[in-house]
């Protein structure tokens, strides 16, 4: 599940150039994505973890984009840090 969010939040990243990227805002979009993302995509009913097919569902994707979007937007409002101290990434 942290591969999949670590994989998707630079997409949606791309979506909101004005959102800090330094390393404490992408620990809390992740933190706060990896929260809300709808638990039924994290544990089954039986407490299996998630399997690859449904990982991999366009419909998953779709729901965790979504929560990334809503987390970022969250993050970047309110930052961990001053803004002043924006970090700039150099990729
Ligand atoms: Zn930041």
């Amino acid at each position: 599940m942290e591969d999949v969010v670590d994989t998707l939040i630079p997409y949606v990243l791309k979506d909101y150039p004005e959102a800090c990227v330094c390393p404490k805002c992408i620990d809390d979009i992740k933190a706060l994505t990896l929260n809300n993302v709808p638990q039924h995509y994290v544990v089954t009913e039986k407490g299996e973890a998630l399997t690859k097919a449904r990982m991999l569902s366009s419909q998953f994707k779709a729901d965790v984009l979504k929560e990334i979007s809503i987390s970022i937007k969250t993050v970047s409002k309110n930052p961990r840090h001053p803004l002043s101290e924006k970090v700039v990434s150099n990729d």
